[in-house]
């Protein structure tokens, strides 16, 4: 499995390299976003984690021209804890995580890990339907019958996960600790307040509903 590391700290950036080669990756470092644009769209990655701010390409244009080039490479950003608008800009243009700095070690490694699960599953599949509901992974694009559906990109992360997990409960924690950066206990209310919206934009309009609750447990994807 082969990984492009983009992140003009040097320090940072030999750390995360150190990690994941002892962790049984091959990785490309480069401290530079030309560099890492020559990288991104010359080579094959499994994997690509870029930073933000970064001289000459910025991490977030970077996203954009991989995307664009029609290259689903699963892609973690690291952003500064304080910059939400980045993070929602970059999972909007195709990101698939981010992590906010600074981190563990234990926690990139445990994104990277499910990422290239997911990533492995978008290469079998770039697209999944559940009846009428067709959702382009590649292009994040929903759609119902004839019916476009819009999603934030948070909305968007959250169908995916339960797509993933498609007729398997999946709990309120498994899906803070995967779609949102934060622990189960934080704040519950957040992911059913997300899944209200998600199922106001995928189900109230329809007569198969596919997101179910599962009383005391989380939710289920599936076609009843
Ligand atoms: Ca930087």
């Amino acid at each position: 499995m082969k990984i492009l590391i983009v992140e003009d700290e040097i320090k940072l950036g030999s750390y995360l390299k150190k990690g994941l080669e002892e962790a049984g990756f091959v990785v490309d470092l480069t401290h530079d976003g030309l560099d890492g644009q020559h990288l991104a769209t010359s080579e094959r990655y499994d994997l690509m984690i870029l930073d933000i701010m970064l001289p000459n390409v910025d991490g977030l244009t970077l996203v954009k021209i991989i995307r664009d080039a029609d290259n689903s490479t699963p892609i973690l950003l690291l952003s500064a804890l304080s910059k939400t608008e980045d993070k929602v800009k970059g999972l909007d243009m195709g990101a698939d995580d981010y992590l906010a700095k600074p981190f563990d070690f234990a926690e990139v490694l445990a994104r990277v890990r499910t990422l290239l699960r997911r990533g492995g599953k978008e290469i079998q599949a770039s697209k999944i339907d559940v009846g009428d509901m067709v959702v382009d992974l590649a292009k994040r694009r929903v759609t119902r019958g004839d019916k476009r559906i819009d999603l934030t990109g948070k909305e968007f992360l959250l169908l995916e996960f339960l797509l993933l997990h498609q007729g398997e409960v999946v709990t309120r924690s498994l899906i803070a600790s995967n779609v949102w950066d934060m622990n189960f206990d934080s704040d519950t209310n957040v992911i059913d307040v997300a899944i209200k919206r998600l199922r106001g934009k995928i189900d109230s309009d329809f007569d198969d509903k596919l997101i179910h609750t599962v009383r005391g447990m989380g939710y289920i994807l599936e076609l009843r």
